[in-house]
């Protein structure tokens, strides 16, 4: 028998299939578990429950998803008077007593999974991924995760507690699993490969009458293994705030019986939803979200698709960016005018995927498949079709301007020339082609293949054609594109310049590299501006400093001191520190130390032995802050979360505090303004407040102001 109850507007369906209730979640586009969908669900459990001719439930999503669980919208507020969330509907699970299987096909996350695990089986499709993303954003499962999956993989697992193990990683990680893995672990009873639900209907019509609660099962967990997970996780305060209360709930699962565990659960859910670090990784799932959307820009100029590229240039950066081209399934070819580059980027190709193999990343027929992909060609005419080339040669203009007059000469006539200067004018180098409407900039940062940050430089003449294609294929590479105008350094490398600006000035005042890079490290930057200037090349900086627009005031020349004596950084074993053969470990110099002393004595500068880790921090962030607020006021940057995404994926500005412009509303930018104005009376002219600085200043911050808790 079937009797369907459509609902319209209701964010489900229900029908009942020979004694079985179907009940289908519908909340386009990921049946996201909003408070709408939550009470609509507890209506129909109660209803189901209330129902004689109901033997069985089983619970399902529409288009290809369970749920992508929770609304990340609604996480703070709770809902309206009456409201209903995850929690009421796992809750009316619970208290049922009936029998309920949940029918996954596709993605069950957060929220999604938690409503699975309520109930007494799981049957998945080959499509299932399921997932406790939670920590992610800087939180834990808040509907009984944190105290079902430890129980029901302890269960599944007994030995030597390999379940408790799982429970803590999957959770910590926040990557779902798919089916097969999903199913091995226990999650998933069952695989069904024909049609899930019908699967699930015939399970439950076989099964009613059985219960098969995990709240209901009891688990041991080794003391020795909690302390270990959280000797294992970063210190609170340096990212892993939420991990440490993640691994605190799950230890509740052995030590509390359910009703209390789900208690402790959600007393630290909600305490995290009001932390900083939290609401800093929220700010930064909405600041990746906003990155596309690009005031002003014609939505009819569709993105172009990309099927074939070219890089020209195999040092360091060509290689990896068509390393890039090649993880992303397009083929592409390499050209570079040194037969021993193109060797070196051969062999780095191939030595990449090897080592993926090798780590068990990749099998090797995938590896051999991308390094196919990779062609290596000889001249422009070879790679007249493709639809992108991107530039990488070295950083000097009339090199660049050579390359393009010949690349706009050989290529089709709607290709996309793209460069990946790091500094240079992009207009300037549109000129010298007959098609500026097509030129872009393409700023990879390295190691291209890893880092996450594609900054994509709109030139005068770009057209929006090109800005949506540029932005379309950044998210095809997997990047996060950030639109950038037509600067100087663009957007990371201009604040950085002021970073390194005033960490330099630091020295001469009486600070040492170290004492700088370790006060950066402890506020959160994986290395300090000085180990940054020896990895990177201290004659790289030096070059682009020549090339630097001048400014009225005095710049440090300490790095030019360095520069002089053949001390490059990494790549000649010294710079700001000394590296031993081989080794990545900087290494205090005293003969550095020195140069910095005599540089004070040559500019008279009286050296400070009062210098602290709360002012080098200050220091170097609000230069960040106002070059950040300078280049919104010119247009350059669009957003201050752009600003953000830039500094927390391509420079490592720590992700717990947001990103230096949302980092600048928790301390208070009128604090940073005041001290900026402070600062120029005593310390130079160079400190100029920003008008956007001022602007925020007296609004009260950049963006909407976050909340305040742990850590502020
Ligand atoms: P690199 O010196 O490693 O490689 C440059 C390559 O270009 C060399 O292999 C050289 O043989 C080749 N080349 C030079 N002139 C050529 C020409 N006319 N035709 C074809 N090939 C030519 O340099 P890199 O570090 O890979 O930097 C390349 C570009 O990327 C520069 O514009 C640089 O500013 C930018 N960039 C570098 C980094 C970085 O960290 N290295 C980061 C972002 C952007």
């Amino acid at each position: 028998m079937l009797e369907t109850q459509a609902r319209p507007g209701a964010p489900l369906s229900a029908e009942t299939r020979d004694g079985v209730r179907v009940i289908t979640m519908a909340n386009p586009p990921v049946n996201a578990l909003s408070f709408a969908l939550s009470g609509a669900l507890v209506s129909e459990i109660e209803a189901a429950e209330a129902d004689e001719a109901v033997k069985a439930v089983v619970i399902t999503g529409s288009n290809g998803f369970f749920s992508g669980g929770a609304d990340i919208n609604a996480f703070a507020r709770g809902p309206e008077p009456g409201g209903k969330t995850v929690r009421d509907v796992v809750a009316a699970i619970e208290k049922s007593g009936k029998t309920y299987v949940a029918a996954i096909d596709g993605a069950a996350l957060g929220g999604g999974l938690e409503t699975a695990l309520a109930c007494d089986f799981r049957i998945g499709s080959p499509a299932a991924k399921v997932g406790l993303p939670e920590i992610l954003l800087g939180l834990i499962p808040g509907a009984g995760g944190t105290q079902r999956l430890p129980r029901l993989l302890a269960t599944k697992n007994p030995l030597n507690f390999g379940g408790v193990q799982m429970a803590l990683q999957m959770m910590l990680e926040g990557k779902p699993k798919d089916a097969k893995p999903a199913k091995g672990m226990g999650i998933l009873d069952e695989i069904a490969e024909g049609d899930v639900v019908a699967r699930a209907v015939a399970f439950a019509s076989e099964m009613a009458g059985t219960k098969n609660r995990i709240s209901k099962l009891k688990i041991v967990i080794p003391p020795p293994m909690i302390a270990i997970a959280h000797g294992m996780v970063p210190p609170e305060d340096k990212g892993g705030y939420a991990a440490h209360k993640l691994i605190d709930a799950i230890a509740a699962a052995a030590d509390l019986d359910y009703q209390h565990g789900i208690a402790r659960e959600f007393r630290i859910f909600q305490e995290l939803v009001s932390s900083l670090p939290s609401q800093a990784a929220v700010h930064m799932f909405f600041a990746e979200r906003e990155l596309g959307k690009i005031p002003g820009l014609s939505a009819d100029a569709k993105p172009k698709t990309i099927e074939k590229a070219a890089v020209v240039g195999a040092g360091t950066m060509g290689t990896g960016i068509a390393m890039v081209f090649a993880n992303a399934g397009i083929p592409v070819s390499v050209i570079d005018v040194n037969p021993d580059q193109v060797e070196r980027g051969k062999k780095n190709v191939a030595d990449t995927y090897a080592g993926q193999v090798k780590k068990g990343r990749m099998n090797e027929d995938k590896a051999k498949e991308r390094v196919e992909s990779v062609k290596f060609v000889g001249a422009y005419d070879a790679i007249a079709d493709v639809d992108v080339v991107v530039e990488a040669v070295f950083e000097s203009m009339a090199v660049k301007k050579e390359v393009f007059a010949a690349l706009d000469k050989a290529l089709k006539k709607d290709a996309i020339l793209a460069s990946n200067t790091s500094t240079l004018d992009i207009d300037e180098i549109a000129s010298v082609t007959s098609r500026p409407e097509k030129v872009v900039g393409l700023h990879f940062f390295a190691p291209a293949n890893i880092m996450q940050l594609l900054e994509v430089v709109r030139g005068a003449k770009t057209d929006a054609e090109t800005i949506n294609t540029a932005m379309a294929l950044a998210k095809k590479l997997k990047k996060k594109g950030v639109l950038s105008g037509n600067a100087f350094g663009f957007i990371g490398n201009r604040m950085l310049f002021d970073y390194v600006r005033e960490a330099s000035f630091l020295l001469e005042e009486g600070a040492t590299p170290k004492q700088i890079d370790d006060a950066i490290k402890k506020f959160g930057f994986p290395m300090g501006p000085f180990a940054m200037s020896d990895l990177s090349g201290i004659d790289v900086f030096y070059k682009i400093a020549q090339e630097a627009p001048k400014v009225d005031y005095r710049q440090s020349e300490i790095s030019h001191r360095l520069y002089e004596l053949g001390r490059y950084g990494q790549k000649t074993g010294s710079g700001f520190f000394t590296y031993e053969a081989g080794k990545r470990e900087p290494q205090r110099d005293e003969e550095v130390e020195r140069i910095i002393a005599a540089e004070s004595k040559r500019l008279g500068i009286t050296r400070r032995t009062d210098i602290t880790d709360d002012e080098i921090v200050e220091r170097c962030m609000f230069a960040l802050v106002n070059q950040g607020a300078q280049l919104l006021g010119d247009g350059i940057a669009l957003r201050p979360g752009d600003e953000d995404v830039v500094w927390v994926y391509g420079y490592g500005f720590p992700w717990y505090h947001g990103g230096p412009m949302w980092w600048a509303d928790t301390i208070g930018v009128k604090k940073i303004y005041d001290q900026i104005v402070t600062w120029r009376n005593t310390l130079g002219k160079h400190w100029v407040p920003a008008p956007k600085l001022e602007e925020a200043a007296k609004n009260g911050s950049f963006s909407p102001r976050p909340k305040t808790g742990a850590f502020n």
